[in-house]
């Protein structure tokens, strides 16, 4: 974050306002952990800070020290309407185009205040005032932490703020494996566990929750993985009959995408999940090396990312959806080489 960036936010700051954060829709570990921290952090400072979250997320991240307050904005909407109407300012977290709020993105679009974006997902859109955007980070949490040591008050994170704030990082390093994590990621873990993370606690409370249905559910889907060896892809499919006869629930599906990617030479590694109450197949895809899945994500599936983890959508069935997917590996196949040893 650049000086002049630093003393607006100082000079905002400097008077009280009344604050919104916001996450992306269908929020994750990051998501919900930095937007947190961040509402704690301006609660103490003596602000008034509200989240209003697009809609629901998974029951393993609602312990975060918090939660309770958090407006969900399709449950509590005429609230949460009226928090953004009267904000004088709105942080947007995990996040950097206004379309991924979904059905808020309008009520965001209206609003005249000056914006703060702290993200790190690439090609931010320009909605936002002050921007914190910065690709090289592990996480949303990471650059939250950044920005209170940036404002001057790293001795101001509390053991609930280094708890949503490791969360966070955990969750979007897949637990400090991923490429994004640095040296200065540990570091940052290293201050929030002198700080009071609870990191035995917390990898339980988010990775411990399986259900047999969830469990069951996972089988189902290694079932139906398709592994196409010559372009070292490896893809999932769940249909709506598969969620619904194991009782799915949000955030039952988290992290299977990344079984593809287990597989000895396999590099790209996708699941298409159904959702016939949307209307759409959403896709997440993974990569290991260079093969950038957000390109990939943004030119054919109106998404976007990270090089190695995005996300997109289809209209189309599940069956047309994988069956123009697996035409379009023809265009990639040069790409698709291991670039690193396996
Ligand atoms: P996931 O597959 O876990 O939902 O998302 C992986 C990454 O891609 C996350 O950083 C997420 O924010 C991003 N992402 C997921 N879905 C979309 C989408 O529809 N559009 C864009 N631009 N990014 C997405
Ligand atoms: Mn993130």
């Amino acid at each position: 974050m650049n000086f002049e960036a630093i003393n607006a936010v100082k000079q905002l700051l400097s008077e009280p306002q009344k604050i919104v954060i916001v996450p992306h829709k269908n929020p994750d570990g990051d998501a919900i952990g930095s937007t947190l921290a961040l509402w704690h952090y301006l609660k103490n400072q003596g602000q008034d800070a509200t989240i209003v979250a697009p809609n629901d997320y998974p029951k393993f991240l609602k312990w975060m020290p918090g939660n309770e307050h958090i407006l969900n904005f399709e449950r509590e909407n005429s609230q949460s309407k009226s928090k953004i109407e009267a904000a004088t300012l709105i942080f947007t977290l995990d996040f950097n185009h206004l379309g991924r709020v979904g059905q808020m993105e309008k009520h965001l679009q209206e609003a005249t205040v000056p914006f703060i974006m702290i993200d790190h997902h690439q090609a931010p859109s320009d909605y936002a005032e002050i921007m914190y955007s910065d690709v090289s980070m592990s996480s949303t949490c990471e650059m939250v932490y950044n920005f209170i040591a940036y404002l001057g008050d790293s001795d101001t994170v509390t053991n609930e703020m280094a708890d949503c704030l490791y969360t966070g990082i955990m969750t979007d390093t897949g637990s400090f494996k991923f490429a994004a994590t640095t040296a200065k990621t540990h570091l940052v873990a290293a201050e929030l566990i002198d700080r009071g993370a609870k990191t035995t606690e917390i990898h339980h409370r988010v990775f411990d929750t399986n259900t047999p249905g969830r469990l069951q559910l996972l089988g189902c889907a290694l079932k139906n993985m398709v592994i196409l060896d010559q372009y070292r892809t490896a893809y999932i499919t769940l249909s709506q009959e598969e969620l619904d006869a194991h009782e799915f629930e949000k955030g039952d599906t988290e992290g299977f995408v990344n079984y593809g990617l287990t597989l000895e030479g396999i590099i790209f590694a996708i699941i298409f999940i159904e959702n016939r109450e949307e209307g759409i197949i959403k896709i997440s895809f993974r990569s290991i090396g260079d093969f950038s899945v957000n390109e990939f994500a943004r030119a054919h599936f109106e998404g976007g990312g990270h090089n190695n983890a995005a996300g997109g959508k289809s209209e189309s069935s599940l069956k047309d959806t994988t069956d123009r997917f697996e035409a379009l590996l023809k265009n990639y196949e040069d790409r698709l080489q291991p670039t690193i040893e396996q």
